[in-house]
């Protein structure tokens, strides 16, 4: 019997190390779709920079399977719908793509599309694509699992498919026909070459100060690798980023720079660390994973507060300054995410769920598993990590001490004297008028005074953690969810110190 084979592209829009592909240039006629699902464009954490990112992506993608005779289809819908009106004109017996371990609305509609199949005598194979292991019964050996999978050969990329004639693709639709508003952001560029430009001069010169920039808001725009939108959205297997870092580790003499590329791949695996916690654990985009901190925040959502800090006006410029870049690029260093989101949880204590969709919307990198893991991590309400609250003015002097960042998007603070820079509100009258900012006027006073809502925040989290039913908790989170040291290779193990658990205390 003939083999009919639709590859469904999903979150890996590439050609390289892409086993569905593979997978269907051996089938007797093959098409692949991508579907720009209504559930994504309404979901709150979608946003037009994610799609108009996609859209760039796909018009490269089409090009590079066009010219090896595999029509990709665009369709804007739900994906049984699509997938029902498809069959009418080519009917594939069998469904090709990745695993997806993404926001609740595609958990939910990759459960529909898996009745649907069934219904159909669909043949579903989903093939992994991330170091997350689909119904993992236990994190023990889960490093180890994690390194065989990147060790792997990479998957060869397809030269040619038995394409179906009969499907002629569609002009790809805009931002504008998908009723989206224009997003206004300065993106980075999208697509499989780009992505692979980016890895490659990361790992030829940028990254060799990796552990020294990624700290700084200003130095990790160049000197971290930047890799993560690529890596969300599948314009890069993770197993090629991790085998392109270890080629380079072979190659290089600098045991400086070793070490930074160590440290870099360090962070690939955490990615999927986090990533396997939302696929094992769904529920915890929606709800505390520590329940005993159920009820601390959530009748308390101040609004007013919450908006001032999207706005990037709480009048503390270490934190409007981050704010301000994020919305107008896409993108922001780790620390400063960090930071941003401990100001949220614990100087204004916000429930993370709200700040939480307002970031992911921003995260051009959006990736559910590292984004929901963290939003909690840095809110407190994991039960197992130590709570890292952030100082906003110390992070201006430790990773801004020339100002350059605050005063680049915080212009209002621009004549400010560098010693005040990071606390406008100790300027003397005098000095405010001579810098031309006088506060409540023309920059924000400080939405709260720092030491009392910080003590505020660590009374009522180390309250709720003192709890004896908090800790039996936090033994079971820490089996199901917590990083296991063991199972790692000799290599890693040896160079432990540059590559650290992401659960161990990192910063401050
Ligand atoms: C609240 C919060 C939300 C975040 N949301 C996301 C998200 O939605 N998508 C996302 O990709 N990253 C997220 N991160 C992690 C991190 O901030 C970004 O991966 C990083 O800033 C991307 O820049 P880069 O590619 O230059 O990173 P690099 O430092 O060059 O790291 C390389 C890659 O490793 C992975 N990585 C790096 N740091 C981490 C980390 N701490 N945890 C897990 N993986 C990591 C990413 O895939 C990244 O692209 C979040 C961090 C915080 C604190």
């Amino acid at each position: 019997m003939s083999q009919r084979s639709l590859v469904w592209f999903k979150r890996d829009l590439r050609l390289r190390d892409h086993a569905p592909l593979a997978t269907a240039a051996q089938a007797d006629a093959a098409a692949a779709i991508y579907l720009i699902e209504p559930d994504w464009l309404a979901s709150p954490e979608g946003s037009s920079a994610h799609v108009a990112f996609a859209l760039e992506g796909l018009a490269q993608l089409r090009r590079a399977l066009a010219a090896r005779g595999l029509p990709l289809l665009v369709e804007v819908g739900e994906a049984c719908s699509v997938f029902e009106r498809l069959r009418a004109r080519f009917p594939f017996d069998e469904l090709l793509s990745h695993e997806e371990t993404g926001s609740g609305w595609s958990y939910r509609r990759d459960q529909v599309v898996a009745a649907w199949c069934r219904r159909h005598s669909v043949a579903w194979t989903e093939f992994p694509q991330t170091g997350a292991v689909r119904g993992l019964r236990s994190r023990d050996g889960w490093a180890r699992r994690w390194q065989a999978r990147m060790d792997a050969p990479q998957v060869p990329s397809p030269t040619g498919f038995r394409g179906e004639a009969c499907l002629e693709p569609q002009d790809l639709p805009d931002l504008a026909r998908l009723g989206l508003e224009p997003h206004g952001k300065q993106l980075q560029m999208a697509g499989e070459a780009t992505a692979e430009a980016t890895l490659a001069s990361f790992l030829a010169h940028r990254g060799h100060d990796y552990l020294k920039s990624i700290s700084s808001p200003l130095r990790a725009e160049r000197g971290g690798s930047r890799l993560s939108p690529y890596l969300a959205f599948g314009m890069l297997s993770m197993r090629q980023v991790h085998q392109a870092t270890v080629a380079a580790i072979a190659t290089r003499e600098d045991t400086g720079v070793r070490r930074a590329l160590r440290g870099f791949a360090g962070r690939l695996r955490w990615h999927c660390h986090f990533v396997q916690k939302l696929e094992s654990q769904p529920s915890l985009e929606f709800r505390n994973l520590a329940r005993a901190t159920d009820g601390l925040r959530e009748g308390e959502f101040d609004r007013a507060r919450f908006e001032a800090w999207c706005a990037g006006a709480t009048g503390y410029p270490m934190v409007d300054a981050c704010m301000r870049s994020l919305r107008a690029t896409g993108w922001l260093n780790f620390r400063m995410r960090a930071m941003l989101v401990s100001f949220a949880a614990y100087h204004l204590w916000l429930h993370w769920r709200e700040p939480g969709l307002f970031l992911a919307r921003q995260f051009l990198d959006y990736e559910a598993g590292i984004h929901w893991s963290q939003m909690q991590m840095q809110s407190g309400t994991t039960g197992i990590n130590t709570l890292r609250m952030y100082s906003p003015t110390k992070q201006a002097r430790d990773h801004d001490p020339d100002g350059r960042f605050i005063r680049r998007w915080v212009p209002e603070l621009a004549r400010v004297p560098l010693p005040l820079l990071a606390e406008p509100w100790r300027m003397e009258p005098s000095q405010q008028r001579a810098a031309g900012c006088v506060i409540g006027r023309d920059y924000p006073a400080p939405l709260v005074e720092e030491k009392a809502a910080l003590t505020h925040a660590r009374d009522r989290l180390y309250a709720a953690r003192r709890d004896p039913l908090a800790r039996r908790e936090a033994d079971a989170i820490q089996a199901r969810h917590g990083s296991r040291r063991s199972g790692l290779p000799p290599t890693t193990r040896r160079h432990r110190t540059s590559v650290p658990s992401p659960q161990a205390d990192l910063f401050e």
